[in-house]
């Protein structure tokens, strides 16, 4: 910014809103329906004019006069550079801006704010400021920045967060005495780039669309806005540091369009009148803050309006673009339009450069980054370079060569290490144990030097992510080229500057013609007068007629307003009514007139809410009610049918006495297998004990081998020969006889 502009500015004490009118091209069925085009548009001199098809020819057309109108024709970037590059050059020096997209739907409200992304030339207002406000800082001399973005929603009186994780979260509006009205836990990013920035807004878009089934209906009813924060921090002649804070409104609002309301019930319904309250609650606090009467502003009625409360009326330079369409079908809208953007020009703001303020980013990034810096000289080793630093580039470089420093210390340090464990591992002297203990020591002292390495390289990254998020120009482009863009820039605004003051002018010269050029002149005939006194006579005449007109108009359409209103009313009504009918007869007394005491109405939010039930706890712990005698209340006669009989009926308990029944059995005694009376004779033979003694003799076996040896039990039993075969007894003789010792 020039700097002899900004002081300009800075004085400005008050400033009307801007309003400029834009209207779009006969879309392609329109001119297929063969609509005709009523409006009329003087660029030059900032008129539109308005024919009404059904109105008689001799009727007066409606001529609305604006800071600037752009017609059918008009360039996104004409637009830019004549109305809003200025007021994005006031919020690059600390004001705050707001720019209105305001109009029926498909007037092009959106295309004026965001436009066609991908085509340079259809780019709108939300873009071309991004790329306006990054080209700006990259040719800023000697100055800091810090850019952040937020996106957000208002859709059925609710705020969203388009760049929220939970979309499903609604935010509310907070204030605070200094800074005001503010969204609270808001998402903001620091943006270093134009595409980081771009990337934001489309992550946003792409949030706004996925809530929403319908993506016109929805943009059609829902405000969004797209706020940038600007801050820069620059050092004045006395060494000082100033911060400027600017904060830019992009706001797309929701289509003006009367919502027909006949037959809407439940959400439609709500949805209508809640859309409706935002809008109109925008109309109500242009009304009030332009009629000069109103001593309250009703900023509170919407979220929309106490969002923006700083954008009418008050610390902001604020531009409504009014949208319109040019086909007669739209008559009634457009003129309801301009009559609203007519209204707007009247209302006053008071801007002011926001210096210094205390919640500043900025400050808080550059403290911290001088707390890290020094920080990082501690950490260091001895410096053994020190310059003294006579200006602010050298000190950069110093810091520089510092931190290499740093650097260069830790690796002598650890070649030094290396070094010493070379010379304890080669040294033969040295015993064993004194060995271990001094390559244990050296260890530590290596982790050590890894710890600081790391908490130094951390410290480091810290410090580059901080600084690259702080832009400052002049660093990429050489100056001689940026020097010659900012003239060429300056040139550029020159000229603007001078086609809005000759439209000034022209307006200016209309008015008093009208007034006071024929007063001034002198008549030569009789004659000659009367014939100019009926011309200005025909002339105020035809001015009567048309104020007679509008005013005809505005009470025709104060009337439309006033049967919707008693329409919505009748319908909230009877909703109203059916729910007292369910209140009266579904819900006792007791419980209305507790709810009701506990009932309370959250201004903030706009609800009512039911205070949670808060437990008298001064006598104990609560016991649960128990009747005095038994456990439930009894008649005697039960008692005493419960004593005598055991009736169910009578116990206090629904508890039945009855007999357990024996389950039936599902299993058999063990019965051993059939044996045959033979094998289980056999069996038991082999299987008595074998305790008697055996004799056996022996003495026959000399006489006859092949005599069967002979034995005998003492038997309690008989002996069932041909199960077990005798013993087949070795005969004496054939064991060879001891011969004693017997000499060789
Ligand atoms: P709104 O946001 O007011 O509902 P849009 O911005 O979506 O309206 O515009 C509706 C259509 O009209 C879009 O297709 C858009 O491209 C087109 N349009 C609007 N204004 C212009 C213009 N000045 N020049 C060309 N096309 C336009
Ligand atoms: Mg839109």
């Amino acid at each position: 910014m020039v700097q002899g502009a900004e002081a300009k500015m800075k004085g400005s004490a008050s400033e009307s809103v801007k309003v400029v009118v834009r209207c779009r091209p006969m879309n392609e069925q329109e001119t297929a329906h063969g609509y005709t085009r009523v409006v009329d548009m003087d660029v030059d001199r900032g008129v539109v004019e308005l024919r009404n098809v059904k109105a008689p020819e001799t009727d007066p057309r409606k001529t609305f006069t604006f800071d600037a109108v752009y017609d059918w024709n008009s360039k996104q970037l004409e637009l830019y550079d004549e109305t809003f590059r200025p007021l994005v050059d006031s919020v690059l020096c600390g004001f705050n801006g707001t720019i209105f997209a305001y109009g029926q739907t498909g007037t092009g409200k959106t295309y004026t704010m965001e436009g066609i992304r991908d085509d340079p030339d259809q780019r709108g207002v939300i873009p071309n400021s991004f790329e306006h406000i990054f080209d700006h800082i990259a040719r800023s001399i000697n100055q800091q920045y810090l850019i952040r973005a937020s996106y957000l929603e208002i859709y059925q009186e609710e705020i969203r967060d388009l760049l929220g994780k939970d979309q499903k979260k609604r935010l509310e509006l907070k204030e605070r005495p200094d800074t005001g009205v503010y969204v609270r836990d808001l998402q903001q990013f620091v943006c270093k780039s134009v595409n980081e920035i771009q990337h934001v807004m489309t992550v946003g878009n792409q949030n706004r669309a996925v809530g929403a089934t319908n993506m016109n209906l929805h943009s059609s009813r829902s405000h969004a806005i797209f706020i940038i924060t600007i801050e820069c921090s620059e050092i004045d002649d006395k060494g000082k540091n100033h911060i400027r804070v600017g904060k830019l409104n992009l706001v797309d609002l929701a289509g003006s369009e009367r919502q027909s309301k006949t037959g809407t019930v439940g959400e439609r319904l709500k949805e209508a009148t809640k859309i409706n309250l935002s809008l109109s609650a925008l109309g109500n606090v242009i009304s009030a803050l332009v009629d000069g009467k109103s001593t309250h502003i009703p900023y509170r009625d919407s979220k929309l309006t106490r969002l923006l409360q700083d954008s009418l009326g008050g610390n902001s330079k604020t531009i409504m673009v009014a949208n319109i369409g040019p086909a007669s079908y739209n008559y009634d809208e457009t003129i309801t339009t301009l009559r609203y953007a007519n209204r707007a020009k009247n209302i006053q703001n008071k801007p002011k450069v926001n210096e210094d303020p205390k919640d500043a980013i900025l400050k808080e990034y550059q403290q911290e980054l001088a707390r890290l810096k020094a920080q990082l000289s501690q950490k260091g080793v001895k410096k053994k370079k020190k310059k003294k630093a006579t200006d602010e580039g050298e000190e950069e470089e110093e810091e520089e060569e510092e931190e290499d420093a740093d650097s260069e210390a830790l690796l002598q340090q650890e070649r030094e290490l290396e070094v010493e464990k070379d010379r304890i591992l080669n040294d033969q002297h040295m015993i064993e144990e004194e060995k271990e203990r001094y390559l244990t020591e050296i260890k530590h002292k290596e982790a050590e030097m890894v710890a600081a390495k790391d908490a130094q390289e951390k410290l480091l990254n810290r410090i580059k992510t901080m600084e690259s998020k702080l832009l400052c120009g002049g660093k990429n482009i050489i100056d001689h080229t940026n020097e010659q863009q900012r003239a060429l820039q300056q040139r550029k605004q020159e000229i603007l500057e001078q086609k809005k003051r000759e439209r000034e002018m022209l307006q200016l010269l209309e008015k008093e013609e009208e007034s006071s050029c024929e007063i001034a002149s002198t008549f030569s005939s009789l004659q000659a007068e009367v014939e100019a006194k009926t011309r200005k006579l025909k002339k105020l005449f035809a001015k009567l007629q048309s104020v007679k007109q509008e005013m005809a108009d505005l009470h025709e359409e104060f009337c439309r307003d006033r049967v919707d209103l008693q329409h919505t009313q009748n319908v909230l009504t009877r909703e109203l009514k059916l729910k007292a009918l369910i209140i009266e007869n579904f819900i006792s007394p007791e419980e209305k007139r507790k709810i009701l005491s506990r009932a309370y109405f959250d201004e903030d939010e706009d609800v009512w809410k039911v205070r949670p039930v808060v437990r008298q706890t001064s006598g104990g712990t609560l016991k649960r009610p128990v009747s005095s005698a038994s456990r439930r209340p009894t008649s005697e006669y039960a008692k005493m049918q419960a004593s005598v009989d055991h009736n169910p009926r009578y116990k206090g308990e629904n508890i039945m006495v009855v007999e357990l029944d024996p389950a039936v059995r599902t299993t058999r005694d063990w019965e051993g297998p059939v044996v045959a009376p033979r094998v289980s004779a056999a069996l038991e033979a082999a299987l008595r004990p074998l305790d008697e003694d055996l004799n056996i003799d022996a003495s026959l076996a000399t006489l006859n081998h092949s005599q069967a040896v002979k034995s005998t039990r003492k038997t309690k039993g008989k002996f069932k020969s041909g199960l077990r075969p005798p013993t087949q007894l070795p005969d004496s003789s054939m064991y060879p006889k001891s011969r004693g010792l017997v000499p060789k």
